[in-house]
C-alpha cells in the first residue's frame, strides 16, 4: 500500500456486516504485486444507504465495487446494466464503473467453475447434486449450466429457496442445453439415488459451517462412489464435516469453498485492472 498517491483508484466492497471479509487483503496483494494502482477498502453500507454508496462510486469516480449480503439483489435497481451472469442470477456482487457508468456482475459462479476446473474437473458433459439454492448455489448452478454441464439436480429443503430453485432450473432448461430438476431435500431417497449417478456433488448451503461445524447433510459415506468429485463452499473451517466424511469413503477429489472465493475475486479483479490476479501471491497474503 505504500504507493498510493494522488493517481490511485478505489475500489470497494459494500455489504453489512464485512469487517471480516478477506477481499482487501486478497486485492490489495494483488495490486501491489503487479504494481497497480488501485486501492481496495472495506465499507460496512447496510440496505439504508447503499443508493448513497453507489452515488458515491461515480462521484468519487471509484473503479468499481464488490457486493455483498444484503445488498446483492437490492443494488440492481441504482445500476446502469446488467452483464448476463447478473441478469440470470438477478443478484450482483461486482460492479464496473466506465466513465459513470454502471455495470453489474456476478463473478461467483466462475469463480466455482474456474476452481474446478483448474483441479481438473471442467463442468462440461458433467452430473452435478447441488445443495442450497441460495446466494451461492444460484450463480453455480446457471454459471456450470452455461459452461456446459450436462444435468444439475438441485435439492433444496422446503423452504422459500425451494421456488428460487425452481426458478433457476426453469431459466437453465430455457436457456441452455444443461438439464435441469428441482426436488425436495427432504426426498433423502431420491437425493442418494441422485448422488450415486452424479459426477460432482456441491453442498452450497452452509451446513459444516459455524455454528452447524459438527453437522453434514450426508452422514453415511457408502452414499459416495469413489469417482465422485466433493465439492463443499464453505472454506472456514477448512474441512467440514462432509469433507472428513467423504474422505473417509476413499475420496480423493475433496475441496472446500476456498478457491471457489478466490477465483470469483480474481474474475472480479481482471474486470476493473484487465490484468490477471496473481493467484499464488492472493493464496499467500490469506493463509
Ligand atoms: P443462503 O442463505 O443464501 O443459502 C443457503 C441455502 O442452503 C438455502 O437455499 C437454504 O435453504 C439452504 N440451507 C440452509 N441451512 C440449511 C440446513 N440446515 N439444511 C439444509 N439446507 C439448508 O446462503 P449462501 O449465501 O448461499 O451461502 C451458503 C454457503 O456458501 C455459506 O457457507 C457461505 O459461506 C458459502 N459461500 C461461499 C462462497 C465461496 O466463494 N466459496 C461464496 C458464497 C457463499
Amino acid at each position: 500500500m505504500s504507493n498510493i498517491d494522488g493517481h490511485t483508484f478505489l475500489i470497494g466492497l459494500m455489504a453489512y456486516p464485512i469487517r471480516h471479509s478477506m477481499s482487501p487483503t486478497m486485492h490489495n496483494a494483488a495490486f501491489e504485486k503487479l504494481n497497480l494502482n488501485y486501492a481496495y477498502l472495506a465499507f460496512d453500507i447496510d440496505s439504508d444507504r447503499l443508493e448513497a454508496g453507489v452515488n458515491a462510486i461515480r462521484t468519487l469516480d471509484m473503479r468499481g465495487i464488490n457486493v455483498s449480503m444484503p445488498n446483492k439483489q437490492r443494488i440492481i435497481k441504482y445500476l446502469d446494466k446488467l452483464d448476463i451472469s447478473a441478469e440470470l442470477n438477478q443478484a450482483v456482487n461486482t460492479v464496473v464503473n466506465d466513465h459513470g457508468v454502471l455495470t453489474g456482475y456476478t463473478t461467483d459462479g466462475v469463480g466455482f467453475t474456474t476452481d474446478l476446473k483448474k483441479k481438473g474437473h471442467p463442468v462440461a458433459g458433467k452430473k452435478m447434486v447441488l445443495a442450497g439454492a441460495g446466494g451461492a448455489g444460484t450463480p453455480i448452478a446457471i454459471q456450470s449450466a452455461m459452461e456446459g454441464l450436462s444435468e444439475v439436480k438441485i435439492f433444496n429443503r422446503s423452504d422459500k429457496n425451494l421456488d428460487n430453485a425452481k426458478r433457476i432450473a426453469k431459466i437453465i432448461n430455457e436457456r441452455t442445453d444443461c438439464k435441469a430438476s428441482v426436488e425436495a431435500l427432504e426426498n433423502q431417497a431420491a437425493f442418494k439415488a441422485a448422488i450415486a449417478d452424479a459426477d460432482i456433488y456441491c453442498d452450497a448451503t452452509g451446513v459444516g459451517m459455524k455454528p452447524l461445524e459438527d453437522m453434514s447433510l450426508i452422514n453415511d459415506p457408502s452414499w459416495f462412489h469413489k469417482d465422485l468429485v466433493v465439492f463443499d463452499t464453505v472454506y472456514a473451517p477448512r474441512e467440514t464435516k462432509l469433507m472428513q466424511i467423504a474422505k473417509s469413503a476413499g475420496l480423493t477429489e475433496v475441496y472446500n469453498g476456498l478457491g471457489m472465493m478466490i477465483e470469483q475475486g480474481a474474475a472480479a479483479f481482471k474486470l476493473w485492472t484487465g490484468e490477471d490476479m496473481p493467484i499464488d501471491v492472493v493464496e499467500k497474503a490469506i493463509s
